[in-house]
């Protein structure tokens, strides 16, 4: 009987485990864990902060016991791993040490807190665990929040924004950047979702490098503090990977750590037997070639469960991914495919409700800002992927037949690769 060890029990440690036990019946999975809950949705703490799901809600795959019953798993809940001696394939927690035959690193990825920051002695809330959504709660029903600052203008910041202004809290999200999503959006898709969130009653703050967070708000660099009785911190993640770091690193068979824990299209480490998926590590990036963390739910799904099927011996490949954000806030949809940075030649669609901008370099589709009509994202993801993967550049009569109902034009459609003709 094969020995396994799952350690972090997110989406990706849930679907290693669900590919292992697909494989391999009669193997024993040890699921070690921090938390003692059920594998949880951190999409979905902002939903859980304001009231909007319930407890359940935020656990996708059922309670703790359903899912060790429906998986024949050996759970360690509450017990931190403290160590993974890569080379001899060992987990060690307080309870003790073992060794496995196949280890997987699912640890996730944590709140970004730069040190400085904390040097004002103010509190501020983070959005990362059920703890964090859970804090965030109870101080608003608990407490009389006038002013806020969310410091960070991320995909994650912009929900927590969200969550307060619905409160009927003054909110105000502060960014070091020249304008909101930097890392997703075009500046000129930017300022039009900035013109509707101001419309909405939002302010926003941008080029403000924070310097520290005080009892009475945020300190910004030029001196400025931006009042608040409650700050919430959203700028970034962290990848989870010092349990790799301190592997027994032997020469040519270190577990190589960039931001991430690096992995191959297997999703192995260059440890024999050791893996990683979701946040905690960095898998091909379909645009650069090169690996990178792509810190999205699907992906960690698509991961672990790639991952579980090599630990079970069953050959199998994840090709990759490209980075993209699919978000609704204030009533609105914004998506970004692909990277930005990315160079190309411009062009710009406007609709009645809707601006779509994309960045062609010859016949590749580098990048899509989407701002107003969410269907038409899975095509162009999937366009966009598929150019990548295998070279196909033409959209099928059913794409394009999709894209001109959505109300695109006929030379969007042909210069995605569809055809005028049709
Ligand atoms: C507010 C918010 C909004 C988001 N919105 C989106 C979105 O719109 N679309 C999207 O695709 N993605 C979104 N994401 C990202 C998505 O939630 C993550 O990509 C996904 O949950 C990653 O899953 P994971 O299993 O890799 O990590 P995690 O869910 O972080 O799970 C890792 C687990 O490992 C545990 N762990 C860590 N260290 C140890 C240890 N030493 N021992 C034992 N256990 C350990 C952690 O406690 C955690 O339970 C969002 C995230 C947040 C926070």
């Amino acid at each position: 009987m094969k020995n396994y060890a799952i350690v972090g029990f997110g989406c990706a440690g849930y679907h290693a485990a669900r590919a292992i036990r697909g494989a391999d019946p009669h193997g024993r999975i040890a699921v070690f864990s921090d938390t003692g809950q059920p594998p949880f949705n951190p999409m979905l703490t902002t939903y859980y902060a304001s009231q909007r799901l319930s407890l359940e809600g935020v656990f996708p795959f059922g309670t703790l016991e359903e899912v060790e019953r429906e998986l024949s798993l050996e759970l360690h809940g509450d017990q931190p791993v403290l160590r993974v001696d890569a080379r001899a394939r060992r987990v060690e927690t307080q309870a003790g040490g073992e060794d496995f035959d196949a280890i997987l690193i699912a640890t996730g990825a944590r709140a970004l807190v730069p040190e400085s920051l904390r040097q004002g002695g103010g509190d501020f809330f983070l959005m990362r665990t059920l703890a964090d959504a859970q804090g965030l709660r109870d101080h608003l029903d608990s407490h009389r929040v006038e002013k806020a600052v969310v410091v960070g203008g991320s995909m994650v910041g912009i929900k927590v924004a969200e969550l307060l202004h619905r409160r009927g809290i003054q909110t105000t999200m502060a960014d070091a950047a020249p304008y909101l999503f930097p890392l997703a959006a075009y500046r000129s898709t930017a300022e039009a979702i900035e013109a509707r969130l101001r419309e909405a009653g939002l302010k926003l703050v941008f080029n403000a490098q924070v310097s520290t967070i005080e009892p009475g708000g945020v300190r910004l660099v030029s001196g400025e503090l931006l009042e608040a009785d409650l700050v919430c911190l959203c700028i970034g993640t962290r990848a989870n990977v010092e349990l790799a770091a301190n592997t027994q690193v032997v020469e040519g068979q270190g577990v190589r750590i960039g931001r991430g824990i690096v992995v191959d299209e297997r999703m192995a480490t260059d440890c024999p037997g050791v893996y990683a998926a979701g946040d905690c590590c960095e898998g091909i990036d379909l645009q650069t070639g090169k690996t990178a963390i792509i810190g999205l739910w699907a992906n960690a799904g698509a991961q672990g469960d790639c991952a579980g099927r090599n630990m079970a011996g069953l050959p199998a490949r994840y090709y990759g991914n490209i980075l993209h954000n699919i978000t609704h806030f204030f009533d609105m949809d914004f998506i970004g495919l692909g990277d930005p940075r990315l160079p190309g030649q411009r062009h710009l669609f406007q609709g009645k409700n809707y601006t779509v901008e994309i960045a062609l370099e010859g016949e590749r589709l580098n990048s899509v800002n989407i701002f107003g009509n969410y269907r038409i994202s899975g095509i162009l993801k999937s366009g966009l992927t598929k150019r990548l993967l295998d070279g196909g550049a033409r959209l099928t009569t059913a794409q394009q037949g999709l894209l001109r109902a959505e109300g695109m034009s006929a030379d969007f459609v042909e210069l995605i690769g569809g055809d005028r003709a049709l």
